[in-house]
């Protein structure tokens, strides 16, 4: 029997999309394959590999030659500059029920980008950041082009101890010369560049065996040009601290030993310091003006049961700008279900589940589907996982009332949606690839919507 040619989209071109998009290419089904559409809200592909990945994890980012792989023999469509559900950052959005009309199956890959909150009192105040937003402001996201953190104040507070910790503080702490050489925009790097801030604070709510750092990246903010680390753990490593059974934890904790028993680096010659904080939470922000100018941190303990307890001292610090990284949720996807506890579409291995039902035709993948956790090839086995589902259910769904991409094309330009294919996108590359080269860098990103879509059109144009 001759199947015909299913046609799926894929909703984000961050890596769970993609690595989706691949698995269905390489799926085999029927005589003439999967036809398969990526669609994101943004002209560029990459999702947080292009919008959260650090700008000088330079290698990290070399993940998108892989992701890249389907589009450069035009096996699969890229519909950028198409936001689905609701309006994207300036782009009009294209309701869901309308996609369904033009595709057999659709997979959901649109991230968890909302920042949580601490829930303390100040945190309204101007100049209390979460880290979605102030990465994306220093990624060059078009959303956050007008964020202008306050840089000028020498104090900076980071609250979290996971990666994001790190690469914030990181970032803040590094030289004009270490960050001139990344992709960041001209904009960030003057801000950067600018900056006053001589003392980052990174606040970590547990004791020093318990942080979530990958090794690599806490040994990166130990050999900065411009910047110290001061160990702040209340005495505890030099009394010594059981080895943690994770290797990596175990790797942290010898690092951190090492730089506590150097003495830190107070009296050292580089102009900036990174203070890591353990036990220490912050209780409330203080203003003036409306901004911020002071973080009141309540010391920890540990108790018995391995409980973080507050044990009601407190101190405060001065800092202009509080930056968040205590991870992330996600935004309703408008026409799926939602569980606003995890952030994430109900879901059983992929298949979308409404009241314990299959949602026919919906699937998701990636941190939609399981939550911001996971590395990039996380993102992967999630994919495979959700195209098998999909693969399964794919004889069984019914073919789309407009199957042609015309009628697509015709069905977004009535909500006012005028989508970059992959061509364009090459077009914003080779922009910001010769931005680069002007700066001594391999890339420098076009951050506001309207120039990155002026340098997708502009050839186009001029033909
Ligand atoms: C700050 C930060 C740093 C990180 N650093 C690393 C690292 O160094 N190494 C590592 O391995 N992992 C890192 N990660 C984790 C990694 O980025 C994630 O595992 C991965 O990006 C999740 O992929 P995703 O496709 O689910 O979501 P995303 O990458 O967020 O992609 C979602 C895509 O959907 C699009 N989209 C959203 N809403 C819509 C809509 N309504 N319509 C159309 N499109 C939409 C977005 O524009 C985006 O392109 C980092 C994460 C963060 C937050």
């Amino acid at each position: 029997m001759t199947l015909p040619q299913p046609r799926v989209a894929v909703i984000g071109a961050g890596p769970s999309g993609l690595y989706a998009a691949a698995a269905l290419l390489a799926a085999g089904y029927g005589d003439a394959g999967i036809s398969v559409d990526v669609l994101d809200r943004l002209p560029a592909p990459y999702g947080l590999v292009r919008y959260g990945v650090a700008p000088d994890h330079v290698k990290m980012k070399s993940v998108i030659r892989v992701l890249q792989k389907p589009f450069d023999p035009a096996e699969v469509h890229f519909l950028g500059n198409v936001a689905v559900g609701r309006d994207g950052g300036g782009a009009p959005g294209v309701p869901l029920e309308v996609l369904r009309e033009h595709y057999t199956a659709i997979v959901h890959a649109t991230g968890s980008s909302v920042d949580r909150a601490l829930g303390i009192p100040g945190e309204e105040l101007a100049g209390s950041i979460g880290s979605g937003a102030f990465v994306s402001w220093y990624c060059g996201h078009p959303d956050f082009t007008e964020l202008d953190p306050p840089l000028a104040h020498p104090g900076v507070a980071v609250v979290g101890a996971g990666n994001v910790a790190l690469d914030v503080a990181r970032v803040l702490a590094k030289s004009h010369e270490e960050m001139a050489g990344t992709d960041i925009p001209d904009r960030v790097l003057d801000a950067l560049t600018r900056s006053g801030i001589r003392d980052v604070h990174v606040f970590v709510r547990r004791g020093p065996q318990h942080v979530r750092f990958t090794p690599a990246e806490l040994r990166q903010i130990g050999e900065l040009a411009n910047a110290e680390v001061v160990v702040h753990d209340d005495g505890l490593l030099a009394a010594g601290i059981e080895a943690p059974e994770d290797r990596r934890q175990r790797q942290n904790l010898e690092m951190l030993t090492r730089w506590a028993a150097a003495g830190g680096s107070e009296g050292g010659t580089k102009p900036r310091r990174i203070h890591l904080r353990f036990l220490r939470s912050p209780v409330r922000l203080l203003g003036e003006h409306g901004r911020v100018s002071g973080v009141v941190v309540e010391r920890n303990r540990i108790d018995a049961d391995g409980r973080v307890v507050g044990t009601g001292e407190e101190e405060t610090l001065d800092v202009g700008l509080v930056v968040r990284a205590i991870g992330y949720s996600a935004e309703p996807v408008p026409g799926l279900p939602f569980d606003e506890r995890s952030g994430t579409v109900p879901n059983v291995g992929g298949r979308v589940v409404r009241d314990g039902e299959p949602v026919p035709g919906a699937y998701v993948t990636g941190w939609i589907k399981r939550g911001p956790t996971g590395v990039i090839g996380t993102n992967k086995g999630d994919a495979a996982e959700t195209v098998a589902a999909l693969l399964e259910d794919l004889p069984h769904l019914p073919a789309p009332a407009h199957p042609d991409r015309e009628s697509l094309l015709e069905a977004l330009a009535a909500y006012g949606v005028h989508p970059v294919d992959w061509t364009d996108w090459l077009r914003l590359d080779a922009e910001e690839l010769r931005l680069g080269a002007a700066r001594g860098a391999e890339r420098v990103k076009v951050a506001e919507l309207a120039a990155m879509l002026a340098a997708c059109r502009a050839e186009a144009e001029v033909s």
